[in-house]
């Protein structure tokens, strides 16, 4: 086992320095020497083998990279990059797209780690002229948390009603391979699922097993998704990310750092609603600040925990926003659609929050927003809000006219 400082035998160091302009410059050494290595080693000796001979496929299909900050994530990353600079410029012909999605409520310690590492590998990209775009996806302004929460008045998502996931992760990230395969033909998204990391991962990881290294997306025509590190065991990754410094440059320090602070599990690039069990769950602690559907905030307690108190608030706002959610008195009795709700078992079920919650919500999230100093809301999300409430009072002064009529009232005031 190499100590601190050292490398495995089948890795290499990639300086980041203006010295460096070449990849024939980078010290390497023998990238696939699998001779005297551990099953650890094997393993991603088989992987590095992979994705070498995924990128060399005859055709110019992109790649697209899927980034959340995570551990598994950063593998694939560093994986792809650092065989990207081990080749000639002539042969680093395939486009490769890094995207991470912010949903505008990530964990704000996990999203500054987010954007540093992208902005370390756009300064890489001009250093080494390697042919990677990165993209930062996030929702629709008319879909965000708080558009939702507080324009439309949707109750905070829970297990029963997470609406949360498709609007803020699943559409942005769709969305962009959409374009993109629209563009290219056919897009190639690289995914860091690891069957072991959990039974959904490993149910889900089921779905996409036809026995070859590709395999068609489910519900994204024109994509095909990779995994290269499928089979990889947890410490496997860590591992690797304990003694390998990325390409980069730097050090996997900081998200090493950034799980124990958090305690724990992430939430990982999704696509699809089956790529989604962990996100909202016990095991995602890297989810958004907001989330409800959790009992429990791991990651922000875990922040709160190893010392950032600065979150303790955003914490107790998120705790607040659980406790009114089902509180008779902030519900209205009617759905958007104007329809009142009555199960089947004769369970009435209460429709938004009502105009008074929506304004106490938005104000103390503006209250906390100047007191904490950090970005929580957009002033376009805001200008949204503002506009469905205007819409909300017209529909509402509608549906009240016809009904007066319907009952035969006369409403013609001068
Ligand atoms: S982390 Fe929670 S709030 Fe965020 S998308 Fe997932 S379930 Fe929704």
């Amino acid at each position: 086992m190499p100590i601190e400082g050292e490398f495995p035998n089948n890795s290499y160091v990639v300086p980041l320095d203006n010295t460096l302009s070449n990849s024939h410059e980078v010290q390497k050494q023998s990238y696939f020497d699998n001779s005297n290595i551990t099953d650890s080693e094997n393993n991603l000796f088989h992987i590095r083998q992979e994705v070498s001979d995924e990128y060399a496929e005859p055709h110019e299909k992109p790649w697209i990279i899927g980034y959340s900050g995570g551990k598994d994530s950063t593998l694939v990353l560093h994986l792809v990059i650092e065989h990207l600079v081990s080749l000639p410029r002539s042969e680093r012909v395939r486009p490769i797209h890094v995207v991470a999605n912010d949903t505008l409520v990530e964990s704000p310690l996990v999203m500054a780690h987010v954007k540093s590492v992208l902005n370390e590998i756009k300064k890489a990209v001009l250093a080494f002229d390697l042919p990677i775009v990165v993209n930062i996806t996030s929702p629709d302004i008319d879909q965000t948390f708080w558009v939702n929460l507080i324009g439309r008045g949707y109750p905070t998502p829970n297990r029963n009603f997470r609406w949360c996931t498709d609007r803020m992760k699943i559409r942005p990230t769709s969305t962009y391979i959409r374009e993109q395969a629209k563009i290219s033909g056919e897009v190639i998204l690289l995914l860091g699922v690891r069957r072991n990391e959990s039974r959904a991962r490993a149910a889900s990881a089921a779905k996409y097993d036809n026995g070859s290294r590709l395999n068609q997306h489910n519900s994204l025509p024109g994509c095909y998704v990779f995994r290269p590190i499928l089979e990889l065991e947890t410490e496997d990754v860590w591992e690797f990310l304990a003694l390998n410094k990325p390409p980069w440059g730097g050090s996997h320090q900081r998200l090493i750092q950034l799980y124990r602070e958090a305690g724990g599990g992430e939430c990982p690039v999704v696509t699809s609603l089956q790529d989604a069990p962990s996100c909202g769950t016990t095991s995602s602690r890297f989810g958004c600040w907001t989330c409800t559907v959790v009992e429990k905030d791991k990651s922000l307690t875990g922040f709160v925990d190893s010392g950032f108190e600065q979150f303790l608030p955003l914490l107790n706002f998120r705790d607040w926003l659980i406790e009114i959610r089902n509180e008779p008195e902030r519900r209205l009795a009617r759905r958007r659609n104007g329809r009142v709700t009555i199960t089947n078992k004769g369970i009435f079920v209460p429709g938004p929050f009502n105009m008074s919650t929506r304004h106490e919500i938005l104000d103390r999230l503006l209250d906390l927003q100047s007191q904490s100093k950090m970005d929580l809301i957009q002033q376009t999300e805001i200008d949204r809000i503002r506009e469905l409430w205007v819409e909300d009072v017209i529909v509402s002064a509608e549906r009240n006219l016809k009904v007066q009529r319907s009952l035969g009232v006369n409403v013609n005031h001068a």
